[in-house]
């Protein structure tokens, strides 16, 4: 039984089943439900496909929908708006972010990349990462094609792996392709250096979010010893994307509300959607 949402605008829901006026509204705008493979069941029983983000994108390139409900997180919604330009794509929760695409801004990458100029970096991206971060990419991949996307990569350039070092240092010994890895430690690896420096850091920075790299212990002291603050851990080897508590943000109700205001709406400048759509574009020429 689904809860009323409060903060809805359109006729009362009580005693009514929310899935069905979902799918109601859904036919008046004429959209297209997608859901990740990781969605809560509600969800993933009213979309019209149930996928990985990449997967989900092109099927409803597909389709002659108006609007995409992206049920997922960010940067699959981006990925949807970056391959179907012409559709509007809505998000249920804008909160529904993802640490690891987070852990890589693409203004940083942009600095570093301009720094290291000299090394002429030919940049893997791993998918979950920003339409930013996409466009400053020379080809994206998935876990599945990363193994394939590394191998075809120019033997005369470096390598930057962004923002999965994890799967970056797996490539790396599947392949034997050496190359460098986006640390996310990189943000906080000038304040940071121990433990105790690391509590100092983030009681006194400005900042309201802050993402840790670190074990879970470390996290529950902080915050325990922060509670003002939002702690949201980096990816480890435990980032396991079936109990993503961002994943789990949308829900039926969240999903009603957005397709009805037709926002949090996510919105690309064109010249970055198009710069982004090119590594998409060769990664899936690559791994033909
Ligand atoms: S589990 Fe990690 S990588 Fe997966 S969506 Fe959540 S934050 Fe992103």
């Amino acid at each position: 039984m689904v809860s009323v949402g409060i903060n809805f605008a359109g006729p009362s829901r009580v005693g009514t089943d929310l899935a069905e006026e979902l799918l109601e509204l859904k036919r008046e705008r004429n959209a297209v439900i997608l859901a990740h493979n990781y969605q809560v069941p509600e969800l993933q029983d009213v979309a019209d496909f149930v996928g990985d983000s990449l997967g989900l994108s092109y099927q409803a390139a597909k389709t002659d929908a108006d609007v995409i409900l992206f049920c997922g997180v960010h940067f699959m919604a981006e990925t949807a708006k970056i391959i179907n330009p012409t559709k509007r794509v809505i998000l249920p929760d804008l909160e529904a972010g993802c640490s690891l695409s987070e852990s890589c801004p693409p203004d940083k990458l942009a600095q570093f990349l301009q720094e290291h100029a000299d090394k002429n970096y030919y940049v893997i991206a791993y998918i979950n990462c920003s339409a930013g971060v996409k466009a400053l990419a020379d080809v994206i991949c998935t876990s599945g094609n990363a193994d394939k996307i590394v191998r075809s990569a120019p033997a005369d350039r470096n390598i930057l792996f962004v923002p999965d070092q994890n799967l970056g240092a797996w490539v790396m010994e599947r392949t034997g392709r050496t190359m460098d890895l986006w640390h996310a430690v990189r943000m906080l690896a000038d304040e940071v250096c121990s433990t105790e420096k690391m509590v100092t850091f983030c009681r006194e920075s400005p900042a309201r979010e802050i993402i840790v790299v670190t074990e879970a212990g470390l996290l529950h002291r902080l915050r325990k010893e922060i509670p003002g603050k939002t702690f949201i851990p980096g990816p480890t080897d435990n980032c396991f994307c079936g109990e993503c508590r961002f994943m789990k943000m949308n829900t039926l109700e969240k999903a009603y509300d957005a397709l009805l205001n037709m926002e949090p709406e996510i919105t690309l400048p064109e010249s970055v959607r198009k710069r982004a759509e090119k590594p998409i574009l060769r990664m899936l020429e690559l791994s033909k």
